[in-house]
């Protein structure tokens, strides 16, 4: 069974806890491309190609980073300009947003860009005309709808499997969706293939649940993380106590579990995994 290995390609400090927290300033020390070399490191030492949803700002300030990681065979992807939710943007202001990203990545590595994911999972059901906004601009997935429910994001009801926008009523959009993992356990989907999910439950249990995924549902398991998320010395964010938690436990761990991971499981890029 082949899975998916994404990579939300953006700084230590773009984070959505609150409005004012992140600052897209380039004066700021950046970390990105120490972690993203470690990442590229890790998947040509097992024979991985990824998809990196990469920040519009980010390739701005790293464009030569960004070819690195094309011309070593990975998809790239949008992960949108200035990581606003966005369900906090109107559709003109989001569409300018993704469209921005679209042309920066794609004059980048002259290379047509296929894919969206949104900052923090934030299409929900406040944000589901950015699925209209996607198809016009001519994406042809989206990985951006979790299907569960926190306070920052998620449709429950959502599909756990790749699948198109005639679940929303959307009856004439070409768009696909493809969803981060979980694993159904009675009326709840559990998260687990990345993020704090990924930090904070110990690998035999990833594991567990990806064999499960892969075995029982025959359903291939999409996971994500961060550059950030395999480096303890990153500058950190001043962040209330709960998300300091959700932002920064279990980093210390992370690349050893990671590296389990990737070992033990074959792995494809997005764009393949969807025959795209
Ligand atoms: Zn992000």
């Amino acid at each position: 069974m082949n899975n998916v290995f994404t990579i939300d390609t953006e700084d230590w400090y773009h984070a959505n806890f609150e409005d004012d927290l992140f600052t897209n300033d380039s004066n700021i020390i950046s970390t990105v491309e120490n972690n993203v070399d470690r990442y590229l490191e890790l998947f040509s030492q097992n024979d991985i190609k990824a998809t990196f949803f990469v920040l519009g700002f980010v390739v701005e300030q790293h464009p030569d980073m960004v070819r690195k990681i094309a011309e070593e065979g990975h998809e790239i992807a949008s992960h949108g300009y200035g990581h606003q939710l966005v369900y906090k943007q109107t559709p003109e202001e989001f569409k300018e947003d993704v469209y921005r990203s679209k042309v920066l990545l794609e004059d980048c590595i002259g290379q047509e860009i296929i894919g969206y994911r949104a900052p923090s999972w934030s299409i929900t059901e406040k944000s589901l005309w950015a699925l209209d906004v996607l198809d016009e601009l001519g994406f042809k997935y989206d990985s951006a709808i979790f299907p569960t429910k926190n306070f920052l994001y998620g449709i429950p009801y959502a599909p756990r499997v790749p699948h198109n926008a005639s679940v929303y009523g959307k009856k004439n959009l070409h768009i696909i969706t493809a969803p981060p993992s979980t694993r159904k356990i009675g009326n709840f989907n559990i998260p687990f293939s990345g993020g704090a999910y990924f930090r904070l439950f110990p690998e035999k249990l990833i594991e567990h649940f990806t064999d499960y995924v892969n075995e029982k549902e025959k359903s291939p398991v999409v996971f994500y993380l961060h550059p950030r998320e395999i480096d303890p010395k990153q500058p950190k964010l001043k962040l209330k106590w709960k998300d300091y938690m959700i932002h920064y436990y279990g980093i210390k761990g992370c690349e050893s579990k990671l590296i389990k991971i990737l070992r033990k499981y074959e792995f494809v890029t997005m764009k393949e995994m969807l025959n795209l």
